[in-house]
């Protein structure tokens, strides 16, 4: 028996250690296959999307049942709105993008698609449903032509260079002797985290989805790629409903509401100038940065003069 728990565990240890360390849900899905502590309910029903509104309502969560992650969260992302989530480390954003994805399923309140609470409906149909831009893309070791694929299976090579294109990366895939053919990842070449989004956002543009996930880059990139990544942001979730996990405020400033989560809870909401006269923890927020960012560019600024 102790043989052959050994292994299980061992895999189940793999399984847990790769969930919390690839943030780009699609590939982990692909690797290990359909997710084992979500089952669909039998003959679940595809979800069907007729707007694309997302509503959480009192949404509890925990991971471990001794500690409580999120605690009665709601909110609604209206069709085609933008939704941005800020707060401090841990408070819990990712774990609203995860729950949305039905990467788990939450402990009690519920997720509604478009009136289809995501328990009742087959996952495939959820995830077919979201776009994620994640964090840190995890690209496969095949061409930049499979990577950008993987949104959509059926795309032609017109689609796929129009969505590169769109991405902003085209020109630097053709600048490479094999182009499109041009092995990415341990076995090829390296890309920098600017052009690895830059493929997530190709790969999302390609896949069209109404639901968008934006998992805002904690890495700093430099200020002239976050700003180009930034437009290309927008344009893709133009008339998508966009929940957008962020952590550089500045980005987030034309979001329809903004809502700022503290240990599992959201503290404070509304837009942008909203919780500026509100003057608390999204204010506070919004100085340091602004302070931070002063004190970046006049070292940068010393820096090129020395
Ligand atoms: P950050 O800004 O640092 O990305 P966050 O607000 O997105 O933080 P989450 O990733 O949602 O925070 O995590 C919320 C809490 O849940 C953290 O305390 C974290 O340690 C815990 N947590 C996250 N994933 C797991 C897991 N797989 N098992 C147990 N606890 C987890």
């Amino acid at each position: 028996m102790i043989q052959l728990y050994q292994p299980l565990n061992f895999m189940g240890w793999v399984y847990r250690e790769i969930k919390q360390a690839v943030t780009d849900i699609e590939a982990m899905f692909r690797l290990l296959g359909e997710d084992p502590e979500i089952e669909d309910k039998p003959g679940a029903p595809s979800l069907v999307i007729t707007e694309g509104r997302v509503r959480f309502e009192d949404v509890h969560f925990s991971y471990d049942p001794d500690r409580k992650i999120l605690k009665g969260v709601s909110f609604d992302v209206p069709a085609g709105k933008t939704v941005a989530i800020v707060g401090p480390s841990g408070a819990g954003k990712s774990t609203i993008s995860r729950l949305l994805y039905r990467f788990y399923d939450v402990s009690s309140g519920r997720i509604v698609i478009d009136g289809q609470d995501l328990r009742d409906v087959t996952q495939k149909s959820v995830r077919a449903a979201i776009g994620m831009v994640p964090q840190d893309t995890v690209l496969f070791n095949d061409t930049i032509r499979y990577n950008i694929r993987y949104g959509r299976w059926d795309a032609s090579e017109e689609d796929i260079e129009r969505a590169a294109q769109m991405a902003q990366i085209d020109t630097f895939i053709r600048a490479m002797p094999k182009g499109y053919d041009t092995e990415v990842g341990e076995r090829g070449l390296k890309l920098s985290g600017g052009e690895k989004q830059r493929v997530a956002i190709a790969r999302t543009i390609l896949k069209g989805p109404p639901i968008l996930i934006l998992d805002e880059a904690t890495s700093a990139l430099d200020s002239y790629t976050e700003k180009e990544i930034q437009d290309e942001l927008e344009q893709v979730s133009r008339g998508r409903t966009t929940l957008v996990i962020a952590h550089r405020l500045s980005t987030i400033v034309n979001a329809d509401e903004i809502l700022v989560m503290s240990a599992g809870e959201i503290v404070e909401r509304g837009t942008h100038s909203e919780l500026l006269s509100k003057q608390g923890l999204y204010a506070g927020m919004w100085d340091r940065q602004r302070e931070a960012d002063k004190a970046r560019e006049l070292l940068a600024r010393t820096g090129e003069e020395a």
